[in-house]
């Protein structure tokens, strides 16, 4: 009896996992039929100064709109599409978007994610700085995001392609700092314009690990002040979090506090009056060295 039971119950998890199977395989489907419409969309995200909160540039994040779905977070389809290497050509249909939203005009600068599968193909920086030049947009005004991964998976090649990037203007920030694998001796050889604090630590200095992510966040500090860049805390969602990373040295946050994630109607990317000592005549923030 308990063995019948048992079967039983085996025949509901196969029956789960099959469902499971054909859900992946069915968004699969969609996710390819996606990129050959209007399904992806650039959602922007204000990345400000912590004293005065002024507006200094934008992430751009990835959106799905699924026909049947609804809006789609990159953690619902980003490791699908990674798999299948649909994600880096939805990655390119968003930076076509948000290098025309720059062809547009307006001021400070757009951050895109770049996953580290696109640095393993020969002509990433080629191309994205062709696309630039074609829209005639202002290459100062894109950055990119990379994690730690893209760096150390290929050393020479990645120096490559940030010094590429960097001689036309294109600046770098490594995104999700501490969580990697922080190999810190390498990062004084990469061309990185700032850091980006991981999330976690910012949640944290308000939390019960708040000794610890307060450490944290003092090491990225003095590791950042030695190589003479910026940083940006990330996911500052309260006045507490803003006031203390301020304290430990950081110039920059990004957060729901300053301002959630949204579309935008195209040319409306712009930063507020009185940025200008910011970001600086030509365009560039003024922490461009
Ligand atoms: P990320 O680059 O670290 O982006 C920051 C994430 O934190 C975004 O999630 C953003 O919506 C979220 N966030 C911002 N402020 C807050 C806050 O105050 N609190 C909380 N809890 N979250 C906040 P999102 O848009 O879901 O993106 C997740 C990740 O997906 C990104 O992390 C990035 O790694 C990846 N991603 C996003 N867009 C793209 C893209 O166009 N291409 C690629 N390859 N990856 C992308
Ligand atoms: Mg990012
Ligand atoms: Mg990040
Ligand atoms: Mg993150």
């Amino acid at each position: 009896r308990a063995k019948g039971a048992g079967r039983g119950r085996f025949a509901v998890f196969d029956e789960e996992m099959r469902e499971q199977a054909l859900r992946i395989l069915d968004l699969e489907a969609d996710l390819r039929r996606a990129i050959n419409s209007d399904a992806f969309i650039a959602y922007y995200q204000p990345i400000v100064r912590l004293d005065d909160q002024l507006v200094i540039g934008h992430e751009a994040l990835l959106r799905w709109r699924h026909e049947k779905r609804g809006l789609l977070l990159p953690r619902e389809f980003i490791g699908l599409g990674e798999d299948s290497g649909l994600i880096e050509e939805a990655d390119w249909i968003l930076y076509g978007r948000v290098i025309a939203e720059l062809a547009r005009g307006g001021q400070g600068y757009i951050s895109v994610n770049v996953s580290p599968r696109h640095f393993r193909s020969g002509d990433f920086a080629d191309r994205l700085l062709r696309m630039i030049e074609e829209a005639g947009a202002d290459p100062r005004r894109l950055r990119i995001e990379i994690t730690e991964v893209a760096l150390l998976d290929d050393v020479p090649r990645a120096l490559r392609i940030l010094r590429t990037l960097r001689n036309h203007g294109v600046l770098a920030q490594l995104d999700d700092f501490g969580t990697g694998f922080s190999a810190l001796s390498y990062l004084h050889r990469f061309p990185i314009e700032c850091l980006k604090i991981d999330q976690s630590f910012v949640a944290g200095l308000v939390g019960e690990s708040r000794p610890e992510s307060i450490a944290v966040v003092r090491a990225i500090q003095a590791l950042a002040g030695t190589l003479g860049i910026h940083t940006i805390g990330e996911g500052v969602e309260t006045q507490a979090q803003r006031l203390i990373l301020r304290e430990l040295g950081c110039t920059y946050g990004q957060g729901y506090l300053f301002g959630r994630p949204a579309e935008l109607v195209s040319g409306e990317v712009r930063i507020p009056e009185g940025v200008a000592d910011v970001i600086g005549a030509d365009g560039v923030a003024s922490n461009v060295a």
